[in-house]
């Protein structure tokens, strides 16, 4: 096997099942995550149809999944009196198997930890790519070199503005930003959300302890700081009805706050020489729908292809891009934060409107199927 020792930047969803299979077909792996430890924050994310299903069975751990699974309980889009205006389905929102992020990137760390080389609270500074190899140099640690370095660090990637250039020239900011706070207050076992134009607060349930999502221009903040992000948050929902001024002096008491913009990527290619993107990093659309889905199978293919190609990476490279160019075309377009946050009072009853009708929902769910689905799974 050629390319025997390869870095993963992130350890997210996409570097952790990356390293999953890599190892599997005798790859050295390294990850390394520029926070201290993993990130557990986040929504539940959802699984849909055959493809993901196959992909979590191949894995070994869809059993394991399904017991850590939230259930995809219903949301309530309520009024400032908290009236019930519309019921949002479970599996509307929640695939056919929900879990909450943190839970699954858990899992997948877990699986790789004993078998590969995790490095938290570092972050690649250069890329040289040589005859042989990328060296690479960090950080913290002492430089190193690698044959391969996969980008798997999000819509912010690292790698991808190293290798690639400027975040400005791949990533879309769509207008809105997003912001999930683990608050250790108890807004009980009902998801309720509550709209007010460009603005949405949603508290309650076992999705997400509490999420907004609002309009603005982009944003001069650091990603990495907690106390930034809830000034943000509460500029942004100062003045709001219902419960808001209560969850914002959650907001503020929280510990972990994870605010970012809705954005897409667009890009020509997902690799240049020895390098390569996986995961938002690659096709990335905030709040789709599809980001976790389209990484583990991302994931899959990657390592399916290095693997079938003895680790000769211009052949397995331009395959992924074949498979999965197409299959992630469904994170081309799409904008999930006017659907979120309308901007009008009618844009709002529109949206709400939409929850009533339930043969509209089932449309809207079968062209999701259909778009997870649209991949033929080698098996390797
Ligand atoms: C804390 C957190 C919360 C999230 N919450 C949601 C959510 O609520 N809803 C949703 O739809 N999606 C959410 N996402 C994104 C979601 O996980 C992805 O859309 C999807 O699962 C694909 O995952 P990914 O691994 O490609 O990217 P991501 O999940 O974005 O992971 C990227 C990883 O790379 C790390 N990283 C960033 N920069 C560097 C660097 N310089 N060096 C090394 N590592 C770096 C990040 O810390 C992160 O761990 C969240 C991501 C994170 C990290």
């Amino acid at each position: 096997m050629s390319n025997a020792n390869i870095l993963i930047s992130g350890a997210s969803i996409a570097g952790p099942a990356l390293a999953h299979w890599l190892v599997r077909y005798g790859f050295n792996v390294t990850v390394v995550e520029k926070a201290p430890a993993l990130r557990l924050g986040g929504q539940a994310v959802d699984f849909k149809g055959e493809t993901h299903r196959t992909v979590l069975t191949r894995m070994g751990i869809l059993d394991e999944v399904r017991k850590l699974q939230t259930g995809g309980t219903d949301q309530l889009i309520v009024d400032a009196n908290g009236r019930t205006l519309a019921v949002i389905p479970g599996e509307f929102t929640g695939g056919d198997l929900e879990i909450k992020r943190g839970d699954l990137s858990r899992l997948l760390y877990e699986k790789t930890a004993p078998s590969c080389e995790y490095v938290f609270g570092d972050s690649i500074t250069s890329l040289t790519e040589t005859a042989g190899g990328v060296h690479v140099t960090f950080e913290r640690a002492a430089p190193r070199t690698f044959d391969l370095v996969v980008g798997a660090d999000g819509i912010h990637s690292n790698v991808r503005r190293l290798a690639f250039g400027p975040e400005s020239d791949y990533v879309r900011h769509l207008g809105h930003y997003y912001a999930l706070v683990d608050s250790e207050e108890d807004f009980g076992p009902v998801s309720m959300m509550y709209n007010e134009p460009g603005r949405l607060a949603a508290v309650g349930g076992p999705k997400a302890p509490a999420f907004f999502v609002f309009a603005s221009d982009r944003l001069d903040y650091d990603r990495y700081d907690a106390g930034q992000q809830k000034d943000i948050l509460a500029r942004a929902f100062a003045g709001m009805g219902w419960q808001v001024p209560a969850v914002m002096k959650a907001v503020h008491r929280a510990d972990d706050v994870y605010l970012d913009s809705i954005s897409q990527v667009r890009i020509d290619r997902y690799s240049k020489g020895r390098v390569v993107l996986l995961g938002d990093s690659a096709y990335g659309n905030t709040l789709g729908g599809f980001g976790t889905g389209l990484a583990m199978v991302g994931a899959y293919v990657l390592a399916g292809e290095l693997a079938a190609a003895g680790g000769d990476h211009h052949v397995a490279f331009a395959e992924y891009e074949r498979l999965l160019r197409g299959y992630a075309k469904i994170a081309k377009n799409g904008n999930a934060g006017p659907f979120l946050a309308p901007a009008t009072p009618a844009r709002i009853r529109m949206r709400n409107w939409i929850f009533k009708y339930r043969f509209l929902l089932a449309l809207m769910m079968k062209m999701g199927d259909k778009f997870a689905t649209d991949i033929d799974l080698k098996t390797y």
